[in-house]
């Protein structure tokens, strides 16, 4: 029977995208490649029985601080939320540690605790006015005063930034910890976005994680979705449009070179160019654990928070990025952990424990890089090796056979540049637009890129509503 709307991928983003035409009153089939439904949302027994890791996205303050997630009613959802969301260690059992109340953490940063307020708490305290512009394509925003500001603090390279406003090496490690989520040499234009962004959201709603791991959400969402009349198919991958039955929309959450094989002999020629030149950035090299214990950080605050950021001072997390975009596997490269069984009991055996974690590599890398990654733990948790009671390592290779939107590894499904952020995937005034009237992409390669938020999702099923009401 002909539906209203079909949506290809059930990543965040085609969920939102078949959330989004389902609340509008559409007919929706949402079709996943995978047995299993999620994207970048599942979580798995990856290690031993009982140890529940997530194998993608395991920290969700995009998540938290979207206005898609915000409006929806999900059952059977909690989410956890440390008190503490970041610790960053540092040299001599140092750490400098984000507090989800900002007082705390203005304290704790001493002669700079003014200067980042200045920067933080304005976006912290307007997140819910500006995040539907800031999480969205490039347009003319609702508080151009308040975007404005942002922008011109965001704009700016982390490097530069944290130069002209912080005085201590700590602050500045912080803000490069969080600025290197873009997954850019720091002295790059943009990259200070990053760190303002998760930075306020920290304050604002914290960096959760959803109790039972990030499948309870992919669950919680499709159950919402079926709840609206929506119909999911598992396994069946698209290769080709004319698989799909017919419908009035159709919705891609897949990735540029996806598109091309899909539908692009449908294209012009010079749309076709334009998704072939668009770039991919670096994969990674993604690691989980089963432990015997919590890990043994020598700062004890470390203990406490729900993600550490491992890569040393800002001159370190600088350097390993910078060998990245060379092309190199750094010795010490910048790592995002999770450890969310401190604060989630469901999540392993009894007193026992999971970490996650990842590092960057170049785009497509197949090298080993665990001995690296655990030397870098153990660098801040010696006898950390000790509580491993095991492991599951994926590489850039891996990750993409695992999920085939992360090309080459890229789990940001593009380079996330000042140029590319808003012309992902092409130059267009709309961008979730394709030059066949009724199909539409909705991925993280459109804006407002990487992370799980749904955003792209919700922007693209806007768009794709606007030209059905226009036919109708
Ligand atoms: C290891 C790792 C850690 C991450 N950590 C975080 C984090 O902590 N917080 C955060 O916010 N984000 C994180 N991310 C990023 C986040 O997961 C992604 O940005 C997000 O999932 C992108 O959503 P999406 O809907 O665009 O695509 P995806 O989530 O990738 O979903 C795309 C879906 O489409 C399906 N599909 C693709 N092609 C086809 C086809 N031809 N036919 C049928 N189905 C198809 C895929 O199987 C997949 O299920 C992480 C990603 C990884 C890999």
């Amino acid at each position: 029977m002909e539906k209203d709307a079909i949506v290809v991928g059930s990543g965040p983003n085609g969920f939102a995208a078949a959330i989004t035409l389902a609340q509008a009153g559409l007919s929706v089939m949402l079709i996943e490649g995978k047995e299993t439904l999620g994207g970048g949302m599942r979580s798995q027994e990856l290690t031993l029985p009982g140890f529940i890791h997530d194998v993608c996205a395991a920290v969700y303050p995009l998540g938290r601080g979207s206005p898609f997630f915000n409006q929806l009613d999900l059952e059977n959802l909690e989410w956890v939320t440390p008190s503490i969301p970041l610790a960053h260690p540092l040299e001599n059992s140092d750490a400098v540690v984000l507090e989800k109340d900002l007082t705390t953490t203005i304290k704790s940063l001493g002669e700079d605790g003014y200067s980042y307020a200045y920067l933080i708490e304005p976006l912290a305290s307007q997140w819910d006015a500006l995040a539907n512009d800031i999480l969205g394509p490039l347009r003319i925003p609702k508080h151009p005063w308040a975007m404005l500001r942002f922008a011109f603090y965001a704009l700016q390279p982390a490097t530069l930034l944290a130069k002209k406003l912080f005085k201590e090496p700590r602050t500045r490690s912080l803000f490069a910890g969080l600025a290197a989520h873009g997954v850019l040499p720091l002295d790059r234009s943009l990259t200070s976005a990053y760190g303002i962004i998760l930075g306020a959201l920290a304050h604002k709603v914290g960096w959760p994680f959803p109790k039972g791991g990030a499948q309870n959400l992919t669950n919680a969402l499709a159950k919402f979705f079926v709840s609206l009349g929506g119909e999911i198919v598992t396994g069946l991958t698209i290769n080709r449009l004319d698989q799909l039955p017919p419908s009035k929309v159709i919705m891609m959450d897949v990735t540029p070179r996806q598109l091309l094989k899909i539908a692009g002999d449908l294209f012009p020629k010079s749309y076709q160019r334009q998704l072939q030149a668009y770039r991919y950035g670096p994969g990674i090299f993604k690691m989980d654990w089963a432990l015997s214990s919590p890990i043994p950080w020598k700062n004890k605050q470390c203990s406490e928070a729900g993600t550490i950021h491992l890569g040393g001072d800002e001159q370190e997390i600088m350097l390993s990025l910078k060998e990245l975009w060379q092309n190199q596997h750094s010795q010490k490269p910048y790592i995002i952990l999770s450890q969310p069984s401190l604060f989630d009991k469901s999540r392993a055996p009894k007193d026992q424990h999971i970490a996650w974690g990842y590092c960057h590599v170049p785009h497509g890398s197949t090298v080993n890089m665990s001995e690296i990654i655990e030397n870098q733990i153990e660098r801040w948790a010696p006898g950390f090796k000790d509580c491993i009671l095991a492991k599951s390592v994926k590489n850039s290779k891996d990750m993409e056979i695992y999920n085939p939107n992360y090309i080459g590894g890229d789990i940001n499904g593009g380079v996330q540049d000042l140029y590319q952020l808003f012309t992902r995937p092409t130059k267009r005034i709309v961008p979730y637009k394709t030059p066949i009237d009724n199909l539409f992409i909705c991925s993280s390669s459109t804006p407002p890129g990487g992370g799980v938020h749904g955003m792209c999702g919700f922007h693209a099923a806007k768009v794709a509503l606007k030209f059905l009401n226009y036919k109708f």
